[in-house]
């Protein structure tokens, strides 16, 4: 039997009605003759209740009892899920991280998935078992304890399992109906794209897109995945929704893809290091050990021998990285005057293939930032992106302008 993929994230789950909904759409690919894995989500909302009772009980949690919590969301669903099928006659068993297993490595809260053996899964299919519902998000370390696959880890479940049994397809299915130019919640002229190139979705998504994870991404292009995003709401067509393809399967391309942006940043800057040798790998080792997600870096110029050093970071990393800092300081290994922190920035970037073969990209997105007054405070480029770090109170006003500037509503 051929099999296929469906990954139905928190709001295509969200209570009964939907479940029992979802359950349909997985009927009709039953019946078209497929062996089904399903990879669900908590209901919406769920897993961010749970990441909220870690926080209030412990704000610096050991991430192994975080994992042992958040993961159970997925538990819930997957069993619901598996009931509802079999109230249609529909041979459905539920099957949690463990029981795969999909074996992962140790890093909790942000583990990387290691080996999906098909052996147990599939003796089920032989045994008459028609749909397999995973509970996504979810994984055991070598050490046996229950791991979790980052924020939005469902989509990389979906897509393992899909390179790990082989699918015809991987279909994600949302609450929007595709990858859009940008997240259509920030503007009504966000233009619906029927392909993107595996490398743009790779970019959008590490740079806050978080209609497919990142990992899932790269998994996707790493194993040839056929996937496709679309919308859980509306009825299913062939060619619905955005297939995400070899930059070979598209025939037009604008400089400019997408607008992605990410909300929840901090600036922080370290006052006053020495300028030497070594001074970076003092200060980004400590918050690598400590689990800080560092992305962009500026060093100012030094002044009588030092320098002022600016990061930035998720803002729910700053007391991580606060704590990673003073304890540098502290043991000695790093010596500043002072730690700020700016917690209301948020990241705005542009992304596309394009831009590898048209100058100018940065210059008319900079014009475009400074025409609506709003100030840029670090800049990041690489071949197919462009980041800037800004006041997160123009964010949305920052994607509407760049979005009009490169008129992403018009097809190429
Ligand atoms: P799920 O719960 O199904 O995993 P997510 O909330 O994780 O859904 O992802 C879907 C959301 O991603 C959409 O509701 C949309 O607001 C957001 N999003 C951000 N950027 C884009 C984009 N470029 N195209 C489509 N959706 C986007
Ligand atoms: N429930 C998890 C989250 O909200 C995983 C997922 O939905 O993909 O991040
Ligand atoms: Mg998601």
């Amino acid at each position: 039997m051929p099999t296929l993929v469906m990954k139905f994230g928190g709001t295509s789950v969200a209570n009964l009605d939907r479940i029992a909904r979802a359950s349909k759409r997985v009927a009709v690919e039953v019946a078209k003759g497929y062996d089904v894995i399903v990879i669900v989500s908590a209901m919406s909302g769920k897993t961010n209740e749970l990441v909220g009772w870690v926080n209030e009980t412990s704000p610096l949690y050991d991430a192994r009892e975080y994992d042992a919590i958040v993961s159970s969301g997925e538990n819930v669903t997957a069993g619901l899920m598996a009931l509802r099928l079999q109230e249609m006659d529909i041979p459905a068993r539920s099957w949690q991280g463990w029981q795969v297993p999909l074996v992962t490595n140790s890093a909790h809260s942000s583990a990387r998935i290691e080996e999906i053996p098909t052996d147990n899964i599939n003796a089920k299919f032989g045994e008459g078992m028609k749909v397999a519902v995973v509970a996504g998000f979810q994984g055991i370390s070598p050490e046996g304890r229950i791991t979790t696959l980052g924020r939005g880890g469902s989509d990389t479940t979906a897509v393992a399992f899909a390179a790990a049994f082989d699918a015809e397809r991987c279909d994600i299915y949302t609450d929007v109906d595709g990858v859009y130019t940008t997240d259509p919640r920030i503007t009504d002229k966000a233009r619906k794209l029927d392909k993107i190139a595996f490398e743009e979705m790779l970019e959008l998504a590490s740079l806050g897109a978080k209609v497919l994870q990142t990992r899932s991404v790269e998994l996707a292009m790493r194993y040839k995945v056929r996937l496709r995003v679309l919308s859980s709401f509306e009825e299913p067509s062939d060619d619905a929704g955005t297939l995400v393809c070899d930059e070979e399967e598209i025939m037009e391309q604008n400089a400019v893809a997408g607008v992605a942006y990410s909300r929840d940043e901090a600036k922080m800057t370290l006052i006053s290091v020495a300028d030497r040798p070594g001074i970076a790998a003092a200060i980004f080792g400590p918050l690598a050990e400590a689990g800080v997600n560092v992305d962009m870096i500026v060093q100012n110029i030094s002044e009588e021998g030092r320098t002022d050093m600016t990061f930035s970071c998720p803002t729910d990393q700053v007391a991580r990285a606060e704590k990673a800092m003073a304890d540098a300081m502290a043991s000695g290994e790093i010596n500043y005057h002072e730690l700020v922190t700016d917690n209301g920035v948020a990241k705005v970037s542009v992304v596309g293939i394009g831009m590898r073969s048209h100058a100018g990209v940065a210059a008319k997105m900079f014009a475009s930032l400074q025409a609506e007054g709003i100030n840029i405070k670090v800049i990041t480029t690489s071949e197919i992106k462009i980041s800037v770090l800004i006041d997160r109170k123009y964010m949305e006003l920052a994607v509407q302008a760049l979005h009009d500037a490169f008129e992403l509503e018009k097809a190429a």
